[in-house]
């Protein structure tokens, strides 16, 4: 099981970005298309941008055309937490960090082979570990 993360709201003011902050500790969701991994096509390794637990890895990333980074399965679902959303009159399911609480995004069952789910992933809650094969 990850190790849990706990810093004060001042902490995570200093440690993340504006951008990470409105995202990962007050379930912000950033414009589609205008976001930085979206269209992304390198190698590597998607972590929190929180806390730097591996997320998704690039080879199960794909074009969902939702407008925001997607992936069909995460490295380890230990990393993840999911939880019921019924804001603005959905029931969505939330991912967040197992390990730092962060919101990352929302679960949807519309993904493609072999698993069936769409990861919807906020570009600033992630940082990309680019593989350095070239
Ligand atoms: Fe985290």
């Amino acid at each position: 099981m990850a190790e849990k993360i706990e810093l004060t709201e001042q902490d995570w003011k200093e440690r993340l970005t504006p951008d990470q902050y409105k995202i990962l500790r007050q379930g912000g969701t950033e414009p589609p298309f205008a976001n930085m991994y979206v269209h992304e096509k390198r190698d590597g390794v998607y972590r929190c941008a929180g806390c730097g637990t591996q997320l998704f890895s690039s080879e199960t990333k794909y074009d969902s055309k939702s407008g925001w980074p997607s992936f069909w399965d995460p490295i380890s679902k230990d990393a993840l937490r999911f939880v019921e959303d019924r804001s603005f009159g959905m029931v969505r399911v939330e991912v967040k960090c197992a390990a730092c609480d962060g919101h990352l995004g929302h679960l949807f069952d519309d993904g493609p082979n072999p698993t069936g789910m769409r990861y919807c992933m906020n570009s600033a809650a992630m940082e990309l570990d680019p593989a350095d094969d070239e």
